[in-house]
Parts: C-alpha cells; structure tokens; sequence
C-alpha cells in the first residue's frame, strides 16, 4: 500500500510539475542495451544521479571524461515499459478529445528507438508504441463520451517528407507515391493555413475512421507506401520524417458545445550529423536537409518559448505544416530517444543538448570525473 500511496505522490508531484511547464515539454527514453551493441560499454555512458532523480527527472552521460547533466521533464530508463510510458502522456490524448492541437515528436538518432516509441514492435501486444495506443484510447473515450450526448468525427492522414517534399502516405495512387530521380516525390503538394488556423495540404488523402482497427489498416497502408520508396530510391524510413495527424471534431447537442482537437504524431528522421552518416552525393543533400528542418523545429520552439514576434515557422516543410499546432494554447511533447552505447555517445549528447535547448534546462558544467 505505502509504495502504491508513493508512486500515486510521485505521480502527482510530477503532474503539477507538469502543469507549470508552458506549452512544450521534453521527456527523455534511453533503450536497453542491444545484442548489436557492444556490451563492454553497458553501464559506463549514461547514468541516473539519485540526487537529482527524485522525480526521475535527471540523466547524465559520461564521454571522454567529462560528465554532462541534463534534466527533463520526465526520463525513461531502459526497462520502462511501453505502458508505463504511454500512462504519462494519456492527459495529453485527452487534450485532443477535449479541443487542443498537440504534437508529439520522438527525436533522436537512427536506431535510438523512435519508432519503438511511436509504433512499438509489429505484432507484439504488450510492446505497442504511442500511436496505436493512443488510437485506443481516443475510440474508447469515445465511447464513454456518448451518452453525455458527445458524437465525434475523426478523420486520418499520414505523410512524410523527405528532402523538404511531402508524399501522402494514403494515396492510393501509385504514381502519386513515385519519386523523381534526385528522390523528390513526383508529385508536388502545397501547404496553406485558412484564417480559422486549419492547415490543408492540397490533394492529400484524408480519411473518415470510424475505429482503432480501421486506423490499424491504414497504418498498414502507410508502412506499405515507405517501403515503395525504400526500393525505388534504396534510402531508409529513417531518413523522412513521419506524420501521422487525427483530426477530431465533437458536438454536444444537449449543451450545443463543440469542440476541434488535432493530434499530431511525428516520428522524426535520424538526427546523426554528417560526420557519422559519411555523406557524399544525394546522401550529403538529404542530410542536409534533415538537419535543416530540425533545427528548424529547435528554432521554432525555441522562439515560441521566448515568446519572439517572428517565429521562423517557413523556414522548413515541417514546421510549416505544423505552423498551427505549435505555440499559441497548443501543446507539444518531445520524447528526445537516447541509445546507451559508447559509439553512439557523441550522438547522444548532440541529442541531450538538443533537446536541453528546446526545454531551457541542461543543468551543470560539464565536470572532469574523478
Ligand atoms: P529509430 O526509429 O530511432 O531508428 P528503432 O525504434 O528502430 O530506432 O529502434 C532500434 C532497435 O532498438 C529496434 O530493434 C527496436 O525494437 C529496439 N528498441 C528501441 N527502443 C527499445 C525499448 N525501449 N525496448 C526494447 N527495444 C527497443
């Protein structure tokens, strides 16, 4: 009982920490340690400092000696699991039901477990990621909500954009799915905002659903259209950012309340510099590019955050498409994924610093270890 009352308190600390924060917050989820990994670093990269880990909110990680400290909002260690990790943003779910634009990302290098975050592992129950969860628990809330007379509509997309191009990821077109030779999409999609903050992205397949099960199909549909790609241009998933986007409308006609919530899933492209992806050629512009728009996103945020009268929202594909769903009463997660291996140490401490500037609170100098 004691340590379900402790958890229950942590909880709540960590929830009105939470609610304090402003509109973006950062979670950060290191994965476990991997065969491929090289197992003699286990252990010796990241750590958790108990004195700042009350809230499981600090990390460090140890790299040529130096050690850096970084605090989030919350940190996910290695055996957290998919479950408990979607427990923390359910509130955030329901912000969508209830009216809100929110954006999740997950950030982080190739191979960081940004996928395993959003998508979980095919075909294992228990490791589902946020978004089939989130699915779940949106449909189910649903249910619950109409009694007291609530009726929603829902409505799905999915694209990617890759080399600052956007490919509608539904379209059951194959030619629209086609890429140019220089790995551009074939087709050419505009993004325009209307005066009531809607975003519309010209000729991208929208979809009614009606059921988790439906969104499941369609999720299919969209792994399906990445992998034309892959063969067509021989490039990775990782190398395109992914974005999944649930509008939901509700209307009470008992009090005549309306409500119009957009929940934005976004698995980023593989945050690794160019000195780690060895780019020449396409693979230098397509690097390019992806660092372009994320630092872009940083940009974003970070001008939002300082409440800056420009907020370079054009300065790439993704914020641009995003521009309504970020800033003003919107609400924006960050899950920054970490690998804890010695080779990816550079990477990750790229990421930590990334993600430390987006929240404002990378804490300490970094110290010599003794
Ligand atoms: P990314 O999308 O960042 O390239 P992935 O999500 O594909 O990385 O993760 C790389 C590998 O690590 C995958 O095999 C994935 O199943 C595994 N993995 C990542 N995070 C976890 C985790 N928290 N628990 C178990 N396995 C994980």
């Amino acid at each position: 009982f004691k340590l379900i009352e402790g958890e229950m308190l942590r909880k709540k600390l960590h929830n009105e920490n939470l609610e304090l924060k402003g509109n973006i917050r950062v979670f950060c989820r290191v994965r476990p340690f991997l065969a491929e990994d090289d197992s003699n670093t286990e252990g010796k990269v990241i750590s958790y400092p108990t004195s700042m880990d009350a809230l499981g909110r600090g990390i460090e990680l140890a790299q040529n000696g130096q050690k850096h400290s970084f605090k989030f909002d919350r940190v996910f260690i290695p055996d957290v699991s998919q479950e408990d990790v979607f427990e923390d943003i359910s509130q955030l779910v329901q912000s969508a039901l209830d009216g809100y634009k929110v954006c999740i990302f997950a950030y982080g290098q190739t191979g960081s477990g940004k996928t395993y975050t959003m998508m979980g592992k095919p075909g294992d129950p228990e490791q589902k990621g946020l978004i089939p969860r989130t699915l779940e628990q949106i449909f189910k809330t649903r249910q619950f909500a109409e009694p007291q007379g609530w009726k929603y509509e829902m409505q799905v997309s999915m694209l990617e954009i890759y080399n600052e191009t956007i490919r509608d990821l539904l379209a059951t077109n194959r030619s629209s799915l086609e890429r140019t030779e220089n790995g551009t999409a074939g087709k050419q999609y505009t993004i325009k905002h209307d005066a009531n903050g809607n975003t519309h992205v010209s000729d991208l397949t929208v979809v009614d659903v009606r059921s988790a099960k439906e969104v499941s199909y369609l999720l299919e549909r969209a792994a399906h259209s990445r992998s034309v790609g892959k063969t067509q241009m021989n490039e990775q998933s990782s190398r395109s950012h992914f974005v999944f986007t649930l509008r939901i409308y509700g209307v009470n006609e008992s009090t005549e309340q309306q409500v119009q919530g957009i929940l934005n899933l976004i698995d980023l492209a593989g945050s690794e510099r160019l000195s780690k992806s060895g780019s020449t050629g396409d693979r230098l512009k397509e690097t390019q590019a992806i660092n372009k728009s994320l630092s872009s996103l940083s940009d974003v945020i970070f001008a939002l955050a300082k409440k800056e009268d420009h907020v370079p929202f054009r300065n790439s594909k993704l914020t641009y498409l995003l521009q309504p769903c970020l800033g003003g009463d919107s609400k924006t997660l960050m899950f920054v994924n970490i690998a804890p291996d010695l080779s990816s140490a550079g990477e990750s401490l790229c990421s930590l610093r990334f993600a430390a500037r987006v929240n404002a609170c990378e804490i300490g100098v970094p110290r010599r270890q003794t």
